[in-house]
């Protein structure tokens, strides 16, 4: 008796469902394929090795000699430049290479130090801010300028543009510019002009001197 009453309903709801668990399936496969195609776009670049060195300046104006310099706890291979002679704020902070900004606004908090608050509150991370990009992997860094970037995210600058200028914003003791050079994610012992800089951990305090060659291309 029960028999015939319960044949009929299994039967007509898997019909109906199996198109819907194929369309399901179909869907699951497309959404791991773009899974994968999305894990190979991201990693492949990753795992590609990084171009050569490029030539990279000092980040400040040709001919003048700079201080470069680290102390204890700072970060192996940032190095902190500071000027040997005249004012020191708004000093103009050069890109040390071509490339593109990718990078430039505000890290952590600004604070309040300036040329007429040289003591004002004491800010977060890197204050104002720049990132260049410059292919095959290379990247520059500067941080706790002054006032705003003059350069703008996605904007091709030149070796030598300015692209800032240097204050103490952020978590920052006193005017300077703090400077990175990275290889992928990885930072690097800073080279200038084809030179290393020596300054390789921050173990120790070092202040070392150089003169930049960060000058304009001769036309
Ligand atoms: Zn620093």
């Amino acid at each position: 008796m029960l028999g015939p009453v319960t044949t009929g309903r299994p039967t007509t709801a898997r019909s109906h469902r199996r198109p819907r668990s194929r369309a399901i399936r179909v869907l699951l496969a497309l959404v791991a394929a773009a899974a994968v195609l999305g894990v190979a776009v991201v990693a492949v670049p990753m795992l590609r090795p990084a171009g050569p060195r490029p030539l990279f300046q000092m980040p400040v104006t040709c001919g003048e000699t700079w201080q470069l310099s680290t102390y204890p706890g700072h970060d192996d291979y940032d190095v902190d430049f500071f000027p040997t002679e005249g004012e020191t704020w708004g000093r103009p902070v050069l890109a040390s290479y071509a490339g593109t900004v990718t990078v430039a606004g505000i890290n952590g908090s600004l604070g309040g130090r300036n040329p007429e608050n040289p003591d004002g509150p004491r800010g977060r991370g890197g204050g104002y801010w720049v990132k260049i990009d410059h292919g095959g992997k290379w990247e520059t860094q500067y941080l706790h300028m002054l006032e705003p970037p003059l350069v703008t995210v996605g904007q091709k600058v030149a070796q030598g543009d300015q692209i800032g200028r240097l204050g103490s914003t952020g978590n920052s003791g006193a005017p300077h510019l703090h400077y990175e050079q990275r290889r992928g994610w990885e930072k690097v012992e800073t080279h200038f002009d084809g030179t290393p800089s020596g300054i390789t951990t921050d173990e120790r305090e070092q202040i070392l001197r150089r003169v930049s060659n960060n000058c304009p291309a001769v036309p």
